[in-house]
């Protein structure tokens, strides 16, 4: 377990304090009634606090030991495709100014990943995206509004197209002045790894909680019950707007403009950025994505906030086992045909 420093611990410590206020207005002041015998831990690896609750274990397992272990899993793939991990596979091929360079099984399933998202949102998801990310400054928190040329010339670089992928050998390729960012999927792929390991392990109830922003169901809730889950108010800082229900094998991911931002002029620049435009796009303020895998729950979410919300709902309509809840910029909550039988608005 890696304990990290500086300004990092201040970020990760309100991410902690927004997780728990989800998590325990979640589970106890709605509607999840405390289970008779869970253990539970949390911790911060690669920069962001993960929790793991188990209920349901074998009786000859020690489920303390069992999280300690999902804990590393985490740890590692997380660490291996951080952008803020200079030791991460991804630093690697961004370092590689134009050589090819082999990566892991582990990095190379991901960037598969980031494409085959990047292929279903039509580029709104784009494992390029890191210039643009860059000029605005979210790689440093040393943040600015660049002007119009700047933007152009960073996006002449974004184009997820001119990256050379080769399954054979796990070779990867990128342009010299280009840079890849998977962190939009980071999350979810360390709760995927969590999972996998709880189950590997016989558990058959539990919650794994990866950000701010990522969950993962293995199995039901207590007695058999779906998982409550209180999506934060994207802007007041301990309400939820509403409560979703999470069933056994079901991920839930949210990407917002209250996660990581700043201000200026009074004007509000999220961390997620349009791949057409290179700005921050302004009609969604927080959108939810329920499916069952949790690294394409995080990437749809990231990709969702790009859109406006009615292309949003369309799509998820056509989708198989994808649902999506939103609150719009201009406070609407909006939300598919297959959510309405498991949300739950509280008015805030
Ligand atoms: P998330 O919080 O999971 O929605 O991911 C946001 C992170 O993904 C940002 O901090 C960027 O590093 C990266 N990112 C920003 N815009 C995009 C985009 N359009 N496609 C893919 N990744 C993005
Ligand atoms: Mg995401």
């Amino acid at each position: 377990m890696q304990l990290v420093s500086g300004k990092r611990v201040a970020v990760a410590i309100a991410v902690l304090l927004c997780a728990l206020a989800l998590f325990t207005t979640a589970c106890d002041h709605l509607f999840s009634p405390a289970p008779e015998e869970s253990v539970t831990d949390d911790a911060v690896l690669f920069s962001t606090f993960v929790q793991i609750q188990i209920h349901e274990w074998p009786e000859d397992t020690d489920p303390q030991a069992v999280i300690s272990a999902a804990f590393d899993r985490m740890e590692r793939t997380g660490s291996i495709v951080s952008v803020y991990d200079e030791d991460s596979d991804i630093s690697a091929v961004n370092r590689a100014r134009g050589e090819t360079v082999q990566i892991s099984e582990e990095a190379f399933f991901l960037l598969e990943m980031a494409y085959k998202i990047w292929d279903m949102t039509d580029g709104a998801f784009d494992p390029t995206i890191g210039p643009v990310v860059d000029l605005w400054g979210f790689y440093t928190d040393d943040h600015r509004v660049p002007t119009d040329e700047e933007i152009e010339d960073a996006l002449t670089r974004v184009d997820a197209e001119r990256v050379q992928m080769d399954a054979a050998d796990r070779t990867v390729r990128l342009p010299q002045d280009m840079r890849l960012d998977v962190e939009a999927l980071a999350k979810g792929f360390a709760a995927r790894a969590a999972a996998e390991h709880l189950m590997e392990s016989g558990v058959t109830s539990a919650l794994i909680t990866s950000g701010q922003s990522s969950l993962k169901a293995v199995g039901d809730g207590p007695e058999g019950r779906a998982w409550r889950v209180g999506l934060l108010h994207p802007r007041t800082d301990e309400e939820v707007y509403a409560a979703v229900d999470l069933y056994d094998g079901e991920s839930v991911s949210t990407s917002g403009d209250y996660q990581r931002y700043f201000e200026r002029d009074g004007e509000r620049y999220a961390h997620i950025l349009d791949p057409d435009t290179g700005r921050p796009p302004r009609t969604i303020k927080s959108i939810t994505v329920i499916t069952t895998d949790t690294v394409l729950a995080d990437g749809l979410s990231t990709a969702f906030f790009v859109m406006e919300p009615d292309q949003v709902l369309s799509r998820v309509e056509n989708m198989d086992d994808v649902m999506a809840a939103m609150m719009t910029a201009d406070g609407e909550i909006k939300y598919c045909s297959q959510m309405e039988a498991r949300i739950k608005l509280t008015g805030n």
